[in-house]
């Protein structure tokens, strides 16, 4: 049994607690902020097998490039001339290529399909009840060009074995009655699943408090305890805590403390606005709205639109025409979402992890063989959260990883 401290009360942070502590481990759980807010609280909640195709995909660039010309695009990077920043985008356009895609596609399928069902297994043992509804995703267009590019993915995502219908007007209406007359078709992902985030945050933080994990709420990790090439304990501002392990699963803030451990770890954050609208929108299914880039799911008690990927470096700053600009845009797929002042004003935002290639950082470090890093999960932080937790509590036990680790080594090469 060691005592094992993990750097962030995220999605990844609180999954990993959650299989270190049912391999009998002491775990405290350190966070800087008080359990209420960030990207695992703001997410969409899908689970998407959908996703197997790495955010760095060829094509995102020149997409990209043309969204930023339009300053209420879902994609914006905020032009910087700063070292780090420079070394990612650079980092990213290489790893854009069909090569590097194409080989991370099976190993990343297997990983999202892996923690999909982890989630629903936690669901089955009924420790901690949650929202979990398998009817799958559906991706809705309006225009044919959008249906080109859908249609080309989902061949692919056959190819890969997922279940996958080609949904007509009227089909997709059949299935979501409220859609706009100016859709013309649709998919649907059936492998697919959704959740509700905070009330999933809040109750597997209560069943860790009760399983014996430790939470040291608002209190910030500054730096580290380091002896015979071992960290030996985390400090933050108000106390110094011992550790046989260290798992920095801090999300967009990781390259900072591993600056402090003289490890370099490129990652930037890339932001991302909810905006939650009351419950009677009608809406049945989780989509993705293929050309505004906006998700929109049925929670629990309400109804979420989510979307823009904003490179603007670690900054929660809201910016009103986007948010104006996904509630303005999800209205044109739907009649009745009914999105009133109130929700605008009461958006927020979170920041995504996202490394160069969009694929996670999960692995012990070379430097320090007692610390782990498990970050990075971009746009699928979400899906990936449980088989993360599981992969470092197997990393941690010295076991073979479930799934092979090689392409999401922490010190890979871009
Ligand atoms: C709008 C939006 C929609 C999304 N939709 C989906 C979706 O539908 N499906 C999906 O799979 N993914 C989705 N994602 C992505 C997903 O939410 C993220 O990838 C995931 O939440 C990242 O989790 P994390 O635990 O790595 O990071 P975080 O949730 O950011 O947690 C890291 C924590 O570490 C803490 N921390 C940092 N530094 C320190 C320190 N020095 N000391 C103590 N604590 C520290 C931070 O305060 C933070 O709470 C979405 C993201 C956004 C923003």
């Amino acid at each position: 049994m060691k005592q094992v401290i993990v750097i962030g009360g995220g999605i990844i942070g609180l999954c990993t607690a959650y299989f270190l502590q049912k391999e009998g481990h002491r775990v405290i759980v350190i966070e800087k902020g008080d359990f209420s807010q960030g990207a695992s609280f703001v997410n969409a909640g899908f689970l998407s097998p959908s996703h197997f195709i790495p955010l760095a995909a060829p094509g995102i660039l020149s997409t990209g490039l043309k969204m930023m010309i339009n300053k209420n695009s879902p994609f914006y990077i905020k032009p910087r001339f700063q070292k780090e920043f420079l070394q990612w985008a650079w980092a990213f356009k290489k790893s854009a290529n069909q090569i590097t895609v194409d080989k991370a596609i099976p190993i990343y399928k297997e990983l999202i399909l892996k923690s999909t069902q982890l989630y629903k297994e936690l669901k089955n043992e009924k420790a901690i009840d949650f929202h979990l509804e398998n009817k799958g995703l559906l991706v809705l267009y309006k225009t044919s060009k959008y249906e080109d590019k859908e249609n080309k993915i989902a061949q692919r995502a056959l190819k890969e074995g997922l279940q996958v219908a080609f949904l007509q007007k009227n089909e997709v209406k059949k299935l979501e009655p409220t859609v706009s007359e100016n859709l013309i078709g649709g998919i649907h992902y059936k492998n697919d699943a959704h959740t509700t985030p905070p009330e999933f945050m809040k109750k597997i933080k209560h069943y860790l408090v009760k399983k014996g994990v430790r939470f040291q709420t608002n209190q910030k990790v500054d730096t580290f305890v380091i002896k015979n090439k071992r960290v030996a304990g985390v400090i933050t501002q108000n106390k110094t805590y011992n550790a046989d392990e260290i798992v920095i699963a801090s999300g967009s803030w990781t390259p900072l403390l591993l600056k402090k451990l003289g490890v370099k770890l490129l990652l930037q954050a890339g932001k991302g606005y909810k905006i939650d609208i009351h419950k009677n929108t009608g809406v049945q299914y989780p989509a993705l709205l293929a050309e505004a880039k906006v998700a929109i799911t049925p929670m629990q008690h309400f109804t979420r639109l989510a979307g823009t990927m904003e490179l603007s470096g670690i900054n929660h700053k809201i910016l009103k025409n986007r948010v104006t600009a996904i509630t303005n845009l999800a209205q044109t797929y739907y009649t009745n979402l009914g999105v009133k002042a109130n929700h605008l004003k009461q958006a927020q935002c979170g920041l995504r992890p996202v490394s160069p290639d969009g694929l996670p950082y999960i692995g012990k470090l070379t430097k320090y063989k007692n610390v782990t890093v498990a970050t990075g999960h971009a746009m699928m932080g979400w899906t990936l959260g449980p088989i993360t937790g599981k992969l470092v509590s197997q990393l941690i036990a010295n076991e073979k990883p479930l799934v092979s680790l090689e392409l999401f080594h922490p010190e890979r090469k871009f």
